[in-house]
């Protein structure tokens, strides 16, 4: 009797259930107890043994006698041993052995007492006898054995038959949910097939049953409501669930992808479902336990809550195909911002600015006055003129940004790259293309070129407008950097602490002149952090170092310039 193989996900479990394949799945409890091995002698009670894995323990027999659930004779001439486990049944911990933890620690301490005080608190429940029978008396498989220890007036393990894995992992939720309910504490099931094989059952790691443990990071709760979220033109669906604790956190709601797997899960209102952190952010609801008779469906909505166009659902995704939706305006202000680093302008007042529509597409932001924020926000003079100042300051920005900015559909710095690659490096070429012309490169199937060709479409005008008015210049994109070009030139730089020999703004104006990029904060695609004090333990030296960004001070960021430092 050794320790038994475990699976804590369901993913793990079924990996194990594939390979044994049994048509039949017998579920037991797996109790939260001690083992024990009571050995009987031609029908009668002769020893109590404790067992550890795989190890004989102590002979416990004066105690065991007075546990409940162990018969003294027999009514066959059994010579072996049953197996069970000795548990303190929770009423019997809530009244009586509150100052010890658990019910196991209680039934720890009273089982090994030479003074055998409290024994008669304890139970055992047996899952296993292995021995010798009468011919025509043993039994062959599991759920024999299970009826037999019953007739022997054993108190046994409860078992349920389940006809496929799938049925296992429902069971196990069901469990999961009425854990807190049970009589005795349990950390798991014991899955085993019905057929007995006392060869597995002997290894060290018997291989034919498995432990499927619970996990801290599942716990089962009710879906309240279903929220729906827009990003963009997406709309996906949040549940809000009964608050519930997991991995140490009280959870309230969680992920539930797409409407297809609403439908897939057969979720509902007030269905019972199991939810999970496993890594993640945000926890995710996995499966369904089951749907109480008052379950109600989940309304999916079939218009954007935006502009009223009727939402396209395509099972993995519920989106608005409005391409001026404000949804999809909102977005595109946010991604461009972001884009193109202007970290002043917060989502709460970008989003009175959208609401006002004053800042309605991207060249509205550079048409903003200081007046025009002091009237939406509550801020200094001062605050408001840094605002203005950086959108301006923020004025040179390289083709991929300029495009990824724009948040077209599938078109990120990185397709934009590739479309420059490919040839497409001013926007005059990109608005004479068609759409087949950007099928065919690298990574631009039919529906990216489209998406491609009809969102050009719908951004040109704004496009055009940023460049026209001078708001934006687009720099030569580095692809194209001639030899003689600055090694400054495409590179993203930040600054952390005092410069010496220039001010900051200087500095920033040299980037920007010889082709360079300036970023306010540390990000992973910065290339190098400007510092005379790379030990300075800030933030931004601690981000750098994170994510492996070359740190150079002054001296070094000069000569990049090739200006000399004296
Ligand atoms: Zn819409």
């Amino acid at each position: 009797m050794g320790s038994l193989s475990k699976a804590t996900d369901p993913e793990s479990f079924l990996a194990w259930a594939a390979k044994v394949n049994y048509g039949l799945y017998l579920v037991q409890y797996k109790l939260d107890g001690a083992s024990m091995e009571l050995q009987y002698d031609d029908g009668v009670f002769v020893r109590g043994i404790t067992r550890g894995d795989g190890e004989i323990g102590d002979d416990i027999t004066q105690n065991v006698m007075r546990m409940h659930g162990v018969p003294k004779k027999l009514v066959a001439p059994f010579t072996g041993a049953v197996r069970g486990e000795v548990l303190m049944s929770r009423d019997i911990h809530a009244t009586k052995y509150t100052d010890k933890a658990n019910c196991r620690n209680a039934a720890n301490g009273l089982m090994k007492r030479k003074d055998g005080v409290g024994a008669e608190d304890l139970d055992i429940i047996c899952y296993d006898a292995v021995g010798s029978l009468p011919a025509g008396t043993a039994f062959a498989t599991e759920q024999e054995k299970i009826a037999w220890l019953q007739r022997m007036g054993f108190n046994v393990v409860p078992t349920t038959g389940c006809g496929s894995p799938e049925e296992v992992v429902a069971y196990r939720a069901k469990i999961m949910d009425i854990r807190a309910t049970l009589p005795y504490d349990i950390d798991g099931l014991v899955v085993k097939g019905d057929r007995i094989d006392p060869r597995d059952a002997d290894k060290l790691r018997p291989e034919l049953q498995i432990a499927f443990k619970f996990s801290p990071e599942e716990a089962v709760t009710t879906l309240m409501d279903v929220e729906w979220s827009e990003s963009g033109a997406t709309v996906t669906p949040i549940g809000v669930v009964e608050p519930v604790r997991l991995a140490g956190t009280t959870v309230q709601r969680a992920n539930l992808a797409n409407p297809g797997m609403i439908r897939l899960m057969d979720l509902r209102i007030r269905s019972k479902v199991v939810i999970t952190k496993r890594g993640e952010i945000i926890p995710k609801i996995e499966s369904l336990v089951e749907n109480p008779p008052d379950a109600m469906p989940i309304v999916i909505p079939t218009q954007c809550s935006l502009c009223g166009t009727t939402l396209v659902d395509e099972d993995t995704r519920l989106y608005c195909p409005n391409q001026v939706c404000p949804g999809k305006a909102y977005h595109r202000l946010e991604k461009w911002l972001s884009v193109i680093d202007i970290k002043d302008i917060g989502s709460a007042l970008l989003k009175r600015l959208f609401d006002a529509g004053k800042v309605v597409r991207i060249p509205d932001l550079y048409s903003l006055t200081v007046a025009d924020l002091l009237s939406f926000e509550r801020m200094g003079d001062k605050s408001a003129q840094k605002i203005v100042r950086n959108i301006k300051a923020q004025n040179k920005v390289s083709l991929s940004q300029f495009l990824a900015g724009f948040d077209i559909e599938g078109i990120g710095m990185l397709m934009a790259d590739k479309l420059i690659a490919a040839g497409y490096d001013t926007l005059d070429k990109l608005f004479l293309a068609s759409w087949s012309d950007f099928e065919g490169i690298d990574g631009f199937a039919e529906i990216t070129a489209k998406a491609l060709h009809s969102g050009l479409r719908l951004v040109e005008a704004d496009m055009r407008e940023l460049v026209n008015k001078g708001f934006v210049r687009i720099k030569s994109p580095p692809a194209n950097a001639s030899e003689s070009e600055s090694p400054v030139a495409g590179k993203y730089f930040c600054f952390t602490g005092e410069l010496i020999a220039m001010k900051r703004a200087e500095a920033e104006t040299l980037i920007r002149d010889n082709g360079g990029f300036v970023k306010s904060g540390v990000t992973k695609d910065l290339d190098y952090l400007v510092t005379n004090d790379p030990f300075s333990g800030s933030e931004k030296n601690r981000k750098a170092q994170e994510f492996a960004i070359k740190i150079i001070n002054e001296e070094q960021f000069i000569a990049m310039l090739g200006r000399g430092t004296d």
